[in-house]
């Protein structure tokens, strides 16, 4: 298992009080992106497509610690753009951990060996490298060459320092399973703690739309890696339950409010990946999305998503209601032949509204612009027409 004991004793504690107290939505894992700003750009990333005045926002130490403390997630996953960029990040690092979370630092690792003195391993921290696969494959979904080698180099270096370290590994279309298994075996090879594995959700502002997978995709995928994994102990930063519905053997429906996702616009509506409105606070995203139009089956854009942000709490809250069947899926490891359980029907989705991208991107910038004359906004559906003071 790639979860420490520690942390899974206190995520169970966690959620068995929240069913106790009759919460029924509830955080598991802070989705915090202090900043927007990277130094990659992805193919298929729909994280860093903004203007350079909300590329250069940050969120404060303060304003950190203020949205775990206000939504009490006991997991706190720090991504962004790159989250190194950010010059408070061993701070905000630091005064979480002194709150008992268990943080994620997400990184691409590109400044890992040069930031790493700034930060000590802690039993409640791990670093979450990126890395997309074997080197050819990383390379080309970060879209710059010799990114595996300095990433591959930083784990080294982190795991001879005593670090806790996973690896967050994004799917596209035409991986193929053989190889992304003996990725994992090379992975499991350099001492890693777990991996987090997920297709890549099919982001309206990604340069390459054309390499999502679907889910029927999705599933194929990952039944021929797991069927490669068999008996390889691989470690997973990931529910038993979860793994078995990539493999097509749960219908799980999306549980967004299991991640929810603060950032530079504020709490956004529904989850870390669909960014459909902003709230100001944690109780008014609570009390003010219609989580029912979100999720597969429900929305256009929720279609062909099957990433942890949704599903791993559906996976959670799953085995705390079943925990022999997840005692079960944990021991035996994802189903890998025989039919795939039920689809979601998707005819009674409502369509996609593509226009909400622009119209956050506008408020934002007006909302610079009264605080900084060097701010020009356009009106304009293209955020590239934005007049933007870097
Ligand atoms: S299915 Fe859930 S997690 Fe995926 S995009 Fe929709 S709301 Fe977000």
């Amino acid at each position: 298992m790639g979860v420490p004991l520690n942390q899974a004793l206190r995520v169970g504690a966690y959620v068995v009080k929240q069913h106790l107290i009759g919460n029924k939505r509830y955080p598991l894992v802070l989705m915090l992106e202090p900043l927007f700003r990277c130094n990659l750009a992805c193919n298929g990333c729909g994280k860093i497509d903004y203007p350079a005045p909300i590329l250069n926002q940050r969120l404060s130490v303060e304003e950190c610690i203020e949205a775990a403390e206000e939504c009490g997630a006991p997991i706190v996953a720090i991504a962004g753009g790159e989250p190194l960029l950010h010059k408070e990040m061993p701070q905000i690092v630091e005064e979480l951990l002194k709150r008992g979370k268990f943080i994620y630092l997400c990184t691409n690792a590109l400044l890992l060996e040069k930031k790493i003195d700034l930060y000590k391993p802690h039993k409640n921290f791990a670093w979450d490298i990126h890395l997309d696969g074997d080197k050819e494959m990383h390379d080309n979904a970060v879209s710059q060459e010799g990114t595996y080698d300095v990433a591959v180099r930083a784990i080294k270096d982190a795991k001879k320092r005593g670090f806790r370290l996973c690896i967050n590994t994004t799917l596209f279309d035409g991986a193929q399973p053989e190889r992304v298994g003996k990725f994992i075996d090379s992975a499991m090879d350099l001492g890693i703690d777990g991996v987090m594995i997920s297709p890549g959700y099919a982001y309206e502002r990604a340069p390459d739309k054309e390499h999502f997978l679907n889910r029927q995709k999705t599933k194929e995928l990952f039944r021929g890696i797991f069927r490669y994994g068999k008996g390889r102990k691989w470690k997973f930063n990931q529910s038993a339950l979860f793994l078995d519905f990539l493999a097509g053997n749960q219908t799980f429906h999306c549980t967004p409010w299991g991640k929810p996702a603060r950032n530079v616009f504020g709490w956004q509506r529904p989850c870390y990946l669909l960014g459909e409105g902003y709230t100001k606070t944690y109780a008014e995203l609570m009390a003010t999305t219609d989580w029912d139009q979100y999720g597969t089956g429900n929305y256009e854009k929720c279609a062909d998503c099957m990433v942890h942000s949704g599903y791993e709490a559906t996976a959670v809250m799953e085995a705390i209601k079943h925990p022999i069947k997840m005692a079960v899926s944990a021991i035996r490891g994802p189903k890998t032949e025989g039919a795939m359980a039920a689809e979601i029907p998707l005819d009674k989705q409502r369509p996609a509204d593509y226009a909400m991208f622009s119209r956050h991107v506008e408020e934002k910038m007006e909302e610079l612009a009264t605080k900084s004359p060097k701010v020009r906004v356009t009106r304009s559906k293209a955020p590239e027409a934005f007049g933007a003071a870097d």
